[in-house]
């Protein structure tokens, strides 16, 4: 923030903005807004920085849903609110900004593919697509599945809303994600979600 904008003066207080009386917001009662804290002169290196100590790097092909030779899909490490979230990773370590034309050119194929295999599940009005960049240097684009009919989940709090929501069941998560793994690997690539096993489908 530039010295002398408005918002670096101490003691302010910020007024709250208008979505909170949007339908979507989450909460209700008695909310202020955080005093905005002085900018750092150097921030702390992401997670992965460089690609050294690299989560994404070294994790194995079996933690996710769907790989190929360039790319790889995987879930959250266990089921939440939505339906379906699911992350699309580079398998080498690069940033959006660091993808050469043929990789930025997957990813647009790739991200209109996810986005209709997670439409594909039963009741799914739309999917969101995020990219933040702020935890990991390793390129994650996060897609989110929001319930059909759910007015109140429609836009930029549906993040929330997976965290506030109870998980959907371990039987769903798992049909869910190797309906998208199963979807994917129609075009290529390989499945390695697999559909829960059948004593497990008894309600
Ligand atoms: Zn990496």
């Amino acid at each position: 923030m530039a010295e002398g904008h408005p918002l670096a003066r101490s003691g302010d207080e910020l007024t709250l903005p208008e979505f909170v009386n949007w339908p979507t917001f989450p909460f209700e009662g008695d909310i202020r807004v955080k005093r905005l804290e002085e900018p750092v002169e150097v921030e702390p290196p992401r997670a992965g920085e460089g690609g050294v100590d690299c989560r994404q790097c070294a994790a194995p092909d079996e933690e996710y849903i769907w790989v190929d030779e360039r790319w790889r899909v995987r879930a959250l490490n266990k089921p939440s609110g939505l339906p379906a979230v699911v992350v699309l990773e580079t398998r080498s370590h690069y940033d959006l900004g660091d993808l050469s034309n043929l990789l930025a050119a997957e990813l647009g194929v790739l991200i209109v593919r996810l986005e209709r295999a997670i439409r594909s599940l039963d009741n799914i009005a739309r999917v969101h697509v995020n990219r933040w960049g702020d935890g990991s240097a390793h390129l994650d684009v996060f897609f989110l599945a929001r319930p059909f009919g759910r007015l109140q989940l429609r836009g930029t709090f549906l993040t929330m809303w997976d965290d506030i929501l109870p998980p959907i069941s371990e039987r769903q998560w798992r049909e869910n994600l190797a309906f998208i793994a199963a979807y994917l690997a129609e075009y290529g690539g390989r499945a390695l979600a697999e559909p829960p096993p059948l004593e497990s489908w008894t309600l």
